[in-house]
C-alpha cells in the first residue's frame, strides 16, 4: 500500500492511455467492418472472447505474448 501522497499517477495515466488506445482500435476496427475478427490473420473472434474482453484485436493464436495467460488450466496450448 502506498501512502496517498505517493499515488503513481504516471502509471494510471499509462494504463487508461493504454485503454484508449484500445478503444481507439476497437472504433478503427468497426468502421473497416474488421471488428471481431484477428487483424494478423483475419479469423474470426469468439463471441465469448469479445463478449469477455471486447478490446480483444486478436484470435487466441496471436495474443500478444503479455495477454496470453493461464486462462483454462488444463488446457495445452499449441
Ligand atoms: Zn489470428
Amino acid at each position: 500500500m502506498m501512502p496517498d501522497d505517493e499515488v503513481d499517477y504516471e502509471a494510471l495515466m499509462t494504463g487508461a492511455e493504454r485503454v484508449l488506445d484500445g478503444v481507439d482500435g476497437a472504433l478503427d476496427r468497426l468502421a473497416d467492418h474488421t471488428y471481431g475478427t484477428c487483424e494478423t490473420c483475419g479469423t474470426p473472434i469468439a463471441e465469448d472472447r469479445l463478449a469477455a474482453t471486447p478490446l480483444v484485436a486478436t484470435c487466441e493464436r496471436h495474443l500478444p505474448l503479455g495477454e496470453r495467460q493461464a486462462s483454462r488450466p488444463g488446457e495445452t496450448v499449441g
